[in-house]
Formats: structure tokens, C-alpha cells, sequence
């Protein structure tokens, strides 16, 4: 593995988390970069550690503060688990986040590749942290014809990612066969590039590999997405713990399901469910969003209305203080318009 690490060292993209790791910083930055690029992260991740530079702080924070440092990251769960994480972590291992697999397995929101990371880049221990770059590494370099959807498949993975780390800096692997599988050995590899073409049994077929299951479905949503406007103040809806959109801000939002609903329609949707009579003051350009596995199409109407009436699960909120609310990625675009 020594040609990997010279690779590594030569090659490694710079982030603020890989400069001086500590247990902490790669329990944030990993679970920020699940789904989410790297680019995209930094910003957030400098952000956070002035927030909550430590697990204390973050124990300690409100939730809405943690949600909306996240905003704009999507899958906020991850937030919520990273919270939680932090109060568990303060109430049975006294503030310090534990170097062994067990416990760290015990914390809420830590899966097998955090778990892992943590023990490989912030206590220098051998473990290999595989996520879908690390799987298709190996699944290629041992040439695994096998579903790596399945859990067997999955241990006979981890075990292997496992074998190919260093007796003595196996942080070093570890973090290597990620960076391989994100710069080189992605979907199209590029094996003349490669410090492991030479024994790597998966070079010639390895567009087909690894074997998945298959693309998950896509699930389409069309909302009429209602701003009500009254003296000043913007009806939004706070959502449900359990629920998508959990802790987050939106505007009322209606289904149309598969055709498209009439200026009237919304109206009547809007005096039936909110019981306020309100009028039409212009429509905003539609927006497409993606989150977990929906793509959803929304089409944002401005209302005004007379009777600013409390509705139970809603706020009427100021125009000022609107921005400063965690909101979904989409609604907050809408907000920007
Ligand atoms: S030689 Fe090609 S397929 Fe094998 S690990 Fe390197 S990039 Fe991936």
C-alpha cells in the first residue's frame, strides 16, 4: 500500500477538517458530507465549529440554533442526531466521545462508516470507514461480483477494505481508498491514474462494477405553495417532530397531485383548509427541489388577506424576521425570490 499513500499524500484535496483532526471535527464533517459535496460543506463546517466548538456547546445549544446552522444542507435528521448525539455523549461519557466501536455504535445517528472514520482519522486506530467510495474501490480491486446491497456482501466489503490497511499508519489507507474512490476510481475510473492498477483484479470490467441493486425510484410532488400576506406579517407552518420537513419552516402548501390545479382552485383550497378569504397579488417563477427520494415542482403564489385570524399549527410571522427561521431548502428559495 505504499504507492496508495505516496499517491495520497501528493494528490489529497485540502479541507479545514483534515488539517488537524480530532474525534469531534470528523464526527461532524462525516456525517455533514453524507449526501452532501465537499465544496458545499466547508463553508458549513467552518460555520459550525465557530458555533459549537465542541461536543459541550452542541449539547448545550437549542435545537432551532443547530437547525438552522444546517439549513440548506438538506436531510436534517442528520442535525437533529448530531444534537442528540451530543446529549448522550454528555450524559454517559462525561462530554468525551469514546474510542471504541461499542460505544461509539451506541450513539444516535452514528452508523458502521462514521462510526469507522472516527476511530480511524480521529484516533489513529485500524478500522476502515467504507461508504460508497471505499465500496467501489474494493469491489473493484478484488474484482467482488456480488450485490454489495446485501449484508453479507457488505462484511465481505468491510473485511477486505480492512485487509488493505497499513500495520502502522492505517488512518492513512483508510482515508486514501476514500480519496481514490472520489478523484479515480469513480463511476468512469481512470485506472492509468491509478496507484493500485497494477494488482487490481477489477480494471477490465470495471464499469460493471460494483453490483447494485438499482437506482432507487424518484418520487414526483406538484405543490401550490401559498405566501399570505397581512398587514406586514407571512402565514407559515412550523413541521411536525417525525415528519420530513421535522423543526423546519414552510409556507402553506397544497397537493395537486398529477395535473395542475386553477387559480380558483388554490383559492378554495386556501378558504377551506386556512378558513381565510384572500386575494391574488402575482405569481412567482416555479422551482424545482430535490430532497430524500422526492423531486418536487413548486409553484409559488403571493396572496394578501384581511383576516390575519390564528390558525392552529400555523404562525403569522414579520417579513424581517422570516429570514432569520430555519426553512426548507425549497421554501427558502422562495423566500429569496
Ligand atoms: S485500477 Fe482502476 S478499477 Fe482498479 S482500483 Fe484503480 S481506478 Fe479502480
Amino acid at each position: 500500500m505504499r504507492k496508495l499513500h505516496e499517491w495520497f499524500q501528493q494528490n489529497q484535496r485540502e479541507f479545514p477538517w483534515r488539517k488537524t483532526p480530532t474525534p469531534y471535527k470528523v464526527w461532524i464533517s462525516e456525517v455533514m458530507l453524507q449526501q452532501t459535496r465537499a465544496t458545499v460543506v466547508i463553508p458549513y463546517f467552518e460555520r459550525w465549529l465557530t458555533l459549537f466548538p465542541n461536543v459541550r456547546t452542541l449539547a448545550e445549544a437549542p435545537l432551532e440554533k443547530v437547525i438552522k446552522a444546517w439549513e440548506g444542507l438538506g436531510y436534517y435528521s442528520r442535525a437533529r442526531n448530531l444534537h442528540k448525539g451530543a446529549q448522550q455523549i454528555v450524559e454517559y461519557f462525561g462530554g468525551e466521545i469514546p474510542s471504541n466501536r461499542k460505544d461509539l455504535a451506541s450513539i444516535c445517528g452514528l452508523g458502521p462508516y462514521t462510526v469507522g472514520a472516527i476511530l480511524s482519522f480521529g484516533f489513529r486506530q485500524k478500522a476502515a470507514a467504507v461508504d460508497g467510495n471505499v465500496t467501489r474501490v474494493v469491489a473493484r480491486y478484488f474484482s467482488i461480483e456480488e450485490n454489495v446491497d446485501q449484508q453479507s456482501v457488505k462484511r465481505k466489503i468491510a473485511d477486505a477494505a480492512e485487509s488493505l490497511l497499513d500495520a502502522t499508519e492505517p488512518w492513512i489507507t483508510a482515508e486514501a481508498l476514500i480519496e481514490l474512490g472520489a478523484t479515480v476510481c469513480t463511476r468512469k475510473p481512470r485506472c492509468e491514474a491509478c496507484p493500485l492498477q497494477k494488482n487490481c483484479l477489477g480494471q477490465h470490467k470495471a464499469e460493471f462494477l460494483p453490483i447494485t441493486t438499482g437506482e432507487k425510484q424518484v418520487t414526483q410532488l406538484k405543490r401550490a405553495v401559498a405566501l399570505i400576506e397581512s398587514g406586514g406579517k407571512i402565514l407559515v407552518k412550523k413541521g411536525e417532530r417525525g415528519k420530513v420537513m421535522a423543526d423546519l419552516y414552510e409556507f402553506p402548501y397544497f397537493e395537486m397531485g398529477e395535473g395542475h390545479w386553477t387559480q380558483k382552485a388554490i383559492v378554495q383550497a386556501i378558504q377551506r383548509t386556512l378558513g381565510l378569504p384572500v386575494e391574488i397579488v402575482q405569481k412567482l417563477p416555479p422551482i424545482t427541489h430535490t430532497f430524500t427520494r422526492f423531486k418536487a415542482h413548486l409553484f409559488p403564489i403571493c396572496y394578501t388577506t384581511e383576516t390575519p385570524n390564528p390558525i392552529a399549527g400555523y404562525e403569522w410571522i414579520s417579513r424581517e424576521l422570516l429570514s432569520e427561521l430555519p426553512f426548507s431548502a425549497g421554501h427558502r428559495r422562495i423566500l429569496s425570490l
